[in-house]
């Protein structure tokens, strides 16, 4: 059977979104007719009886924005923008999903937080007990009290920890990239598609340009690798897909052939060691 005709009966999935899926390139402000069909398409997954996470950046590009402030040159500016964003982001994701007559979430996570078993088991308690409730946790790092040498740094990596966390089946990257490429598309025309990946071997990790400084798209093809080898050894699907129109997502729930599908590939891992060795 095709790995893509399950993916309808996922029951539990995370999506995450990249900051500049959700904003227009050009003032680094919202694009509210998108993030709207996100709401729809989220919420409708949610109809489905589905349990489902979105883990979302975009609040510094957001607080950056509404600030009118250029470029961002200290920390302390980068975290004032986020404490800014996030609230402009959750304001209108609010405003949409409950039009939809959904319920959300905040849930801010840090990885020295996530360090602590106490605090780990705390956070899984309280998403097990969002989803009993029927509300969609939106999630993002805290980063205005991250320390920058202990981070996640990127929510590919920290939306591969979440779904972990909650044991979901399915995590769906999007983003400004479409999917895997034998090499780098933008300077190599014969570079091929890779629409199906079964196993994540040294071979794939080379291939994709995984060698610091090489990465394909603004996300970087390095932080969704590294998403996928913990998202399947969790026991997680995972795609890598295009976000320039939301509504790829019920396609790929569809089982269209969108995307890079990664496959599951349980086995038994300590979540605590591999936040210890992210660096
Ligand atoms: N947490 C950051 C933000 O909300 C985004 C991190 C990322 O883009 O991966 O702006």
């Amino acid at each position: 059977m095709n790995i893509r005709d399950n993916l309808k009966s996922k029951q539990r999935i995370v999506v995450k979104i990249g900051s500049s899926s959700l904003v227009h390139a050009e003032t680094g402000r919202l694009n509210l007719p998108k993030i709207e069909i996100l709401a729809r398409e989220i919420a409708d997954l949610h109809n489905q009886g589905k349990d489902v996470i979105v883990v979302s950046s975009g609040a510094i590009s957001v607080g950056r924005a509404t600030m009118g402030i250029g470029e961002l040159r200290t920390l302390k500016q980068k975290q004032a923008c986020a404490a800014i964003g996030q609230v402009t982001l959750m304001m209108i994701y609010q405003k949409l999903f409950s039009e939809y007559g959904q319920t959300i979430a905040q849930v801010l996570l840090t990885k020295q937080t996530m360090l602590n078993d106490e605090s780990l088991r705390n956070s899984r308690n309280t998403f097990e007990e969002l989803f009993s409730l029927g509300v969609i946790p939106i999630v993002n790092e805290n980063d205005t009290v991250e320390t920058y040498d202990i981070r996640f740094g990127d929510n590919d990596r920290l939306s591969a920890i979440v779904t972990a966390l909650v044991h979901a089946d399915l995590l769906v990257l999007l983003s400004d990239i479409q999917g895997l490429y034998t090499e780098d598309p933008r300077s190599n025309p014969n570079a091929e598609f890779i629409s199906e990946v079964k196993e994540i071997d040294e071979k794939l990790l080379s291939m994709a340009g995984n060698a610091p400084g090489s990465s394909f798209g603004t996300g970087g093809m390095a932080t969704k690798l590294a998403a996928a080898e913990i998202a399947t050894a969790a026991g997680a699907d995972m795609i890598i897909a295009l976000a320039d129109d939301f509504r790829i997502l019920h396609k790929l729930i569809n089982g269209e052939e969108l995307g890079t599908i990664f496959h599951a590939h349980p086995h038994e891992f300590r979540l605590r060691e591999v936040l210890e060795n992210m660096t």
